[in-house]
């Protein structure tokens, strides 16, 4: 008789891919896969729902137990695809949910190969040729943003937070040498605008630098860092005996685009470098985790337009640009392909402008033994993984060699063109006015009114008028109701799904203002669902018109205001 366990290791064996080529395991392989596609396939609608939006059950899933016996491939597909429905697609046209793209088929082999040959990027005795392209894509975007290619270098990591991590350790080696190995005691502050991500947050707890050492520079009405304040608030640092471990630039706000001015910020940190004679220059760090794939247009024609966008597109994709071509000031960039570069999760690089940089943070010889015997690449003595997937890497590749240039211009220029004509329309509209106006990016905020409210001054006395208190926080509760009828109309695909974010910003008077919020990344985006977004403001207007009682206090399934942001103040939401 066979021993039990040698029976399940065979009948195991068939559930991984052969490791010598067995073309009818492969069929069996791939078939499993689609079949798993076909069923997501069937959940697809009208509505830009896999499925049903159905309740989250966590008092079941707290009872769930490893079983006793192995299941079968296809019952634990089916199970696999289960967990997907209530998703919403980002890529459907009516979803205009949040900077989260559809990804590529490209990108998802890209993803997926290396899941199946597991190559780890700590060194590339380990990942071979994904090392290379590792240092591949680090090249190109090193080139596409502006750097010196042959000064700079690359590495993916998880997600924009970690590039901030990156960015933050590199400037506290730089502000106060040794304090990896010696812990640091001095006081070190990150400089950043209030819009930065709360990331920036995340970032000074973990390093120890403490989160109360975040210094908030306020913005301008167009979202962007006001340098004159960051100078200010620099020198206050710098006279009180204070360090800088990082001044960090966002480029593309999370929920409003905004691009603060790197040759600004730059000047400013030449300028207390020599005004205190520091003996380090403040690291300065671009959050650009959302703005980076406008660097496509930095070498546009835009004179010529050879892609023939329409004029408001032009005029907004170039004014992004202005901002963004002086992305090679900053000492280090953050980059999410996974954001506005078409890739799944996680998909995310760090580069650095001087790769001699990385020596602040190498781990000596002596303490990685069992590692890089070896090869010539080896991340792994700089990186804080020990194991990093090659996927992100790939994935990258993918998208860059898919697109080109030219692809991406096209994408980008797309979901601007969509997003321009939506926030034409809302400017047009006594009803509605734009939160974030003369933006050039793919997200719009906007607020909804009732009949009989000024929408061209509403908004400036809400921000700065403390007497409007209580009509800011009525309409506060007016958009989250116009947010619950909206959603209910997307969910029976009638409408387009939007979202809403609980305080794009704070009034003056510390009172959060509450915003609907477009984000169109989706490639498959037309202006016919663009007219689909103000259809169903305006059947929301006419229905709390006629029914005008107070909001619900729970949100309707599949509502998206954002993630609990675990660092906020007053408990205010902020999306990812
Ligand atoms: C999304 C975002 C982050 C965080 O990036 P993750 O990839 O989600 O970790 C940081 N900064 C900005 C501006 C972002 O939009």
């Amino acid at each position: 008789m066979i021993a039990p366990y040698l029976d399940l290791v065979h009948t195991l064996r068939q559930a991984f891919p052969q490791p010598v080529s067995d073309q009818v395991h492969d069929a069996y392989f791939v078939f499993s896969f689609l079949r798993a596609l076909d069923q997501l396939d069937a959940m697809k609608s009208a509505s830009p729902l896999l499925g049903a939006p159905g309740t989250l059950d966590y008092e079941a899933a707290r009872k769930s137990r490893i079983e006793e016996n192995p299941s079968s491939l296809e019952q634990v597909t089916q199970t696999l695809v289960e967990h997907l429905s209530g998703m919403f697609i980002w890529g459907h046209p009516r979803a205009q949910i949040n900077v989260i793209p559809p990804p590529t088929i490209a990108s998802v082999i890209g993803g997926l190969l290396p899941m199946i040959y597991n190559p780890n990027l700590v060194s590339d005795e380990s990942s071979r040729q994904v090392a290379v392209a590792e240092v591949e894509v680090s090249t190109m975007t090193a080139a596409l943003v502006g750097y010196d290619p042959a000064q700079s270098a690359g590495l993916f990591t998880f997600g924009g937070t970690a590039t901030l991590l990156y960015g933050a350790k590199l400037g506290l080696e730089k502000a106060c040498p040794g304090s990896g190995r010696q812990g640091h005691r001095q006081r070190a502050v990150i400089l950043c605008s209030e819009r930065a991500h709360f990331a920036c947050l995340s970032v000074a707890n973990w390093l120890g630098i403490g989160q109360e050492n975040v210094i908030h520079v306020p913005c301008s009405m167009e979202n962007e860092i006001r340098p004159c304040l960051l100078e200010s608030m620099g020198r206050e640092i710098l006279k009180n005996g204070g360090k800088i471990a990082a001044i960090v630039a966002t480029l593309g706000t999370t929920d409003h685009f905004g691009l603060d001015d790197l040759y600004a910020i730059h000047d400013v940190r030449e300028r207390l470098v020599e005004e205190f004679h520091l003996d380090y220059k403040p690291h300065l760090h671009a959050d650009a985790v959302i703005g980076w794939a406008w660097s496509v247009f930095n070498d546009y024609d835009f004179a010529k337009n050879p892609l023939l966008f329409r004029h408001r597109t032009v005029r907004a994709l170039a004014g992004a640009v202005r901002r963004i071509r002086l992305l090679p000031l900053a000492d280090s960039i953050g980059i999410d392909f996974h954001k506005t570069g078409f890739c799944p999760y996680v998909s995310t690089l760090f580069l650095v402008k001087q790769a001699a940089d990385l020596e602040l943070i190498s781990r000596r010889q002596e303490d990685t033994p069992y590692l890089f015997h070896d090869g010539h690449y080896h991340p792994g003595r700089y990186t804080l993984e020990t194991s990093r997937s090659g996927s992100g890497a790939l994935s990258a590749l993918a998208n860059l060699r898919l697109f080109g240039k030219d692809g991406l211009r096209s994408l980008l220029g797309h979901v601007v063109s969509m997003a321009e004509i939506l926030r034409e329309q809302l400017e047009g509209h006594a009803a509605t006015t734009v939160c974030n106006r003369g933006n050039f990016g793919p997200v719009t905020l906007f607020r909804v009114y009732p009949d009989g409210i000024d929408t061209f001054g509403v908004l400036e006395c809400e921000q700065k008028d403390v007497s409007y208190r209580d009509q800011l926080l009525a309409h506060n509760d007016y958009n989250r109701r116009i947010f619950q009828l909206v959603q209910e109309d997307a969910l029976k695909g009638e409408g387009v799904v939007i979202s809403l974010t609980d305080c794009y910003c704070e009034s003056d008077y510390g009172e959060p203002m509450v915003a609907l919020k477009s984000y169109i990344l989706s490639p498959f985006a037309e202006e016919q669902y663009v007219d689909a977004v103000l259809q169903s403001l305006w059947k929301a207007r006419a229905k709390i018109t006629a029914d005008p009682q107070p909001p619900r206090s729970t949100s309707p399934p599949g509502s998206t205001t954002g993630h609990p942001n675990p660092w906020a103040r007053d408990g205010r939401r902020v999306a990812d």
